[in-house]
């Protein structure tokens, strides 16, 4: 997959600059061309909300058969819903979120809904990544990898092992 670079400039060109209003927020008309909602491969679990079933995200058209492919391969290396969940991947964090990236002033890979949370709890926020602790499986950071994502738990200055994003 040819994700762009992992900066504001390479985003920009490949995912489209936003459009926003005087707010700060995007435009509708942004929204509208650059984000399409899809049926998700298994029935999701909003991380922070367990009563919530999620079987449609929201992401950037350029993403959504990459991560589509994903979480079925998910879903198949697990062999069973039962099984996915028992390894909490069905514990979806968010996609598209207009947002910048905490502690800085650059926009998130979620902004233009190219990146993917999952297990928020057990895979918090500058936690380096450990097994034993029963953060992210190797099996899923391959995953993502053989579609070319970059994993967070890569971060060199903060490691964010819930997150995933199509970029270099
Ligand atoms: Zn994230």
């Amino acid at each position: 997959m040819p994700w762009p670079a992992d900066n504001q400039t390479a985003l920009d060109a490949f995912y489209t600059k936003h459009q926003l209003r005087p707010d700060g927020r995007p435009t509708v008309a942004w929204e509208r061309a650059q984000l399409v909602t899809i049926p998700v491969p298994y029935p999701l679990t909003l991380a922070w909300d367990l009563s919530v079933q999620v079987r449609r995200i929201t992401c950037h058209p350029l993403v959504a058969d990459s991560v589509t492919r994903v979480l079925a391969a998910i879903l198949a290396h697990y062999g069973s819903l039962d099984a996915v969940r028992s390894a909490r991947m069905h514990l979806y964090g968010g996609c598209y979120n207009f947002r910048r990236i905490s502690g800085s002033g650059r926009l998130s890979t979620h902004a233009w809904g190219a990146g993917i949370d999952i297990d928020p709890d057990r895979n918090p926020l500058g936690t380096p990544h450990s097994p034993e602790l029963g953060m992210m499986p190797l099996e899923v950071v391959a995953i993502f990898q053989a579609e070319g994502w970059k994993w967070g738990g890569t971060f060199q200055t903060r490691p964010d092992c819930m997150h995933f994003q199509a970029t270099t």
